[in-house]
């Protein structure tokens, strides 16, 4: 495993639509476990493909018992509203306010090719709508409300 560099928002690849992963192969395995890895050596809660120079439709999601592999990934069901903080990796050191799904759920495949599902409340659903605009282009900052300033940054636990 090797950890990969996270690209910022300047970078063109972060702004493009991202291709359908079609070999479930060796090299997919590679790319999931080096994005896991980075993940998880930066903190955050979930990385797109394209936030590591690939421009395929993979993203991780942290759930908080597991780290989700979902490749191809479509958003199913979405129920309700919430507006909160949002950050991204690829953002560092910035945070808006933007409104999401108050529930969310995606049908994606797994790394070898088997379709399943996964759902989602607050964070989960704000993740998977998060990590899924990656694969179009979209970064938060495009559909955000507006940048919250350092003082609404003091957040409760
Ligand atoms: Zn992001």
């Amino acid at each position: 495993m090797a950890l990969r560099k996270i690209l910022t928002d300047a970078d063109p690849a972060l702004h493009k639509n991202c291709k359908t992963v079609v070999n479930f192969d060796k090299r997919l395995h590679m790319l999931l476990d080096d994005m896991r890895e980075t993940l998880i050596e930066s903190g955050g809660v979930g990385l797109a493909a394209p936030q590591v120079g690939i421009l395929r439709r993979v993203v991780l999601v942290d759930i908080g018992e597991e780290i989700l592999e979902l490749i191809n990934p479509v958003l199913i069901e979405t129920d309700g509203e919430q507006e909160g903080p949002e950050g991204c990796l690829s953002v560092p050191g910035k945070y808006g306010l933007v409104k999401r799904p108050y529930y969310a759920k995606v049908r994606a495949q797994d790394r070898d090719g088997n379709w399943y599902e996964a759902e989602g409340e607050e964070l989960i659903a704000r993740c998977f709508c998060h990590e899924l605009d990656h694969l179009d282009g979209i970064i938060y900052t495009e559909v955000m409300e507006r940048y919250l300033t350092d003082e609404e940054l003091i957040f409760e636990d």
